[in-house]
Parts: structure tokens; sequence; C-alpha cells
């Protein structure tokens, strides 16, 4: 933050805290209070922290930990009745089932009521395997039309949702070397954010789109 400066958005993450409650103080805490109220207090400290620095900077966190929290669980965030961070909510299947599986109505819904702005998260690549190295397109865009279903459709979404934010990652688990990385999904991109622009999955569209992005005129891209 020093070096860039008082930048308009932090994600600070938050996701995958599976350590909670390690001291005593916290295990007490726990024992009281539960385990989402500890979480809760440990995001407050973030956000407070950040906001006095910075009052300017938007924080964004990553949704995992709070997705399936209640209604009434999900209020343990707000500082001086207001919530100050963003939700960022990931889905990242090309599958219907799989999607609506990860993200479940009512949760989402639930998260665009509490927090009043909230981002979606899709993915333009995601190491399926463990030695990917090229993008599954159909997966990738597919994922893209589901969240446009899902913003559109959803009257909850239509309000708080953002934006989309294009991400995905590059390592089937966190102890394998890196697979599928950027280079080599580039093509991936273009077409997942010509899905998002053109709102639809029209062929021609992404076939076009991508061979004016890449510069790919008059080679055989299937050669
Ligand atoms: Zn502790």
């Amino acid at each position: 933050m020093q070096l860039l400066g008082e930048v308009p958005f932090l994600h600070i993450g938050a996701d995958e805290v599976f350590n909670l409650a390690t001291c005593r103080n916290c295990q007490f805490f726990q024992e009281e209070a539960g385990t989402n109220a500890l979480y809760a207090k440990f995001i407050q400290k973030v956000i407070k922290h950040v906001s006095k620095k910075y009052p300017a900077t938007q924080m964004m966190a990553w949704d995992d930990m709070f997705r399936s929290w209640s209604y009434q669980d999900m209020q343990k965030f707000r500082v001086k009745g207001k919530q100050l961070i963003q939700p960022c909510v990931w889905s990242y299947s090309g599958n219907s089932e799989g999607f609506n599986q990860t993200i479940k109505n009512q949760s989402l819904s639930q998260l665009c009521l509490e927090f009043r702005a909230v981002w979606a998260a899709s993915c333009f690549k995601g190491a399926c395997t463990p030695g990917q190295t090229l993008v599954d397109f159909q997966e990738r865009v597919y994922n893209q039309k589901h969240w446009l279903d899902k913003v559109t459709l959803n009257p909850s979404c239509k309000q708080a949702i953002q934006g989309i934010i294009l991400t995905g990652w590059s390592r089937f688990t966190h102890e394998m070397v890196l697979c599928e990385l950027l280079c080599t999904s580039l093509p991936s991109l273009v077409l997942c954010l010509t899905v998002l622009e053109k709102q639809s999955l029209s062929i021609s569209a992404l076939y076009s789109e991508m061979v004016a992005s890449l510069n790919l005129k008059g080679r055989d891209l299937f050669a």
C-alpha cells in the first residue's frame, strides 16, 4: 500500500482461513461466541486497520468463509452498522449443475441483500488436471454465460453485482508446479471477455474477436 498509494480497491483475500483458534484467547472466544464470530472479529480488525489508514480505499474479500452463513451471522462484519467490505463471490464451473452447486441462489441473494455491493468472480483459466497445458475453452466460456444468466435473472443480484472479475488459477493443488500459464490462456481470456461483452455464445462472434484481438489473420487456426 505504501508503494501503490491510496488505491481505489484492495482485495484482502480472507479465504482458506483454516487455522483459527490456535491460541488460548481465541479458543475462549470461540467457545463463548462461536467460530463465525471469531472469524468476523479477525476480519473486522483488518477492515478497521485499513480503513483508518486509507479511508478512500474500498476493501474486497473472497466469500468462501461466509457464503453459507445465516443472514444474521453476515451482519457480524459490520463496523458502526455499515458493511465496509465488498464480497467477491466465485463460481468457476462451466457445467450448470456444478456452477449452481458452488454458489446457491439463496446464499447469493443473502450476500447481495446484506452487503449491497458484491462482485462476481468468473474463471478464464483453472488448471483442471495436474499437468494441464491448454485451457478447456468450452468450460471457461460457459462459465461466463452462467454468470451472465445469474446476474440478470436473480433480482437481488441485478442491484448488488458491481461487475464480473475474470480470474483463475495456475495450479491443480498448492503443492504442485504451475501449469496452464497465462501465455497459453490468453485466447481463453479473449473468448471469455467476448461472451461477457456481447452477452451471447455466438461462435462466429467469438471466432472473429479472437482472430482480431490476437492478430491471427491469415493463419489457419486449426492446422
Ligand atoms: Zn489467537
